[in-house]
């Protein structure tokens, strides 16, 4: 059967050592470092880890400009390790899942927060708390054949130079293997699929003119440019 509409374009990423690759999914933990859950109001270590979702038009790669989202009075950024899966499936051993991965990006959790806040308190779902044009800055895929296996490493977001958030990604408390194995038992995981694993603390709001490096050791840094 013919197509009645045009079908969009696949979301891409660049790849370090070359090509593009195509954007499936984009699943997201939510606290994931112990000190982000407590200035989030949450209790560290007790709740098992809990996901919510991104369109993969939000995706935005290094060096664009995200211009302010609408219908927010409080936009916040918080760096994440991106984890690409090169292959997917349900209820993956978490023994199994690091050898889905095809590597690893530095991306940006852009949260409208104040729609956050309402969403909480009034029991709504996150999604467009979470998901909006420029929503997911990706930078360049470093893959696990280049670049080993990430469970350690330095993650830290810079805002016009000065340190915002800081931590190490031996922090998780839950690590990426069990991230995978989670969600694959919510899901069936496939290749493109995105996972953001959650942020270190020292969450807050940024205004136009801002400029955001978001940085993991051994990954290409991440730059974005808020108007
Ligand atoms: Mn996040």
């Amino acid at each position: 059967m013919k197509l009645v509409l045009p079908p969009a374009p696949p979301v891409t990423i660049p790849v370090r050592s070359g090509g593009l690759f195509p954007v499936r999914q984009i699943y997201c933990v939510g606290r994931n470092y112990a000190e982000h859950a407590r200035e989030m109001g949450g209790d560290p270590g007790r709740e098992p880890p809990f996901f919510f979702m991104k369109p993969a038009w939000s995706v935005l790669p290094s060096g664009a400009v995200l211009a302010y989202p609408p219908a927010t009075a409080d936009l916040q950024p918080e760096v994440e390790l991106v984890v690409a899966l090169g292959a997917g499936g349900r209820d993956i051993p978490e023994a199994e899942a690091n050898a889905c991965i095809f590597g690893y990006a530095v991306g940006l959790d852009m949260t409208r927060r104040d729609l956050q806040q309402v969403a909480k308190t009034q029991g709504r779902p996150w999604d467009l708390a979470k998901g909006f044009a420029g929503a997911a800055p990706i930078g360049a895929l470093t893959t696990v054949q280049d670049g080993g296996v990430l469970a350690t490493g330095r993650i830290g977001l810079r805002v016009n130079g000065a340190l915002r958030q800081s931590g190490d990604l031996d922090q998780m408390i839950w690590t990426v293997p069990q991230i995978i194995a989670a969600l694959s038992r919510m899901v069936a995981l496939g290749p493109g699929d995105l996972v953001f694993t959650g942020t270190p603390a020292g969450v807050a709001p940024v205004v136009p003119g801002d400029r955001l490096e978001a940085s993991i050791a051994g990954l290409e840094p991440l730059a974005v440019r808020i108007a």
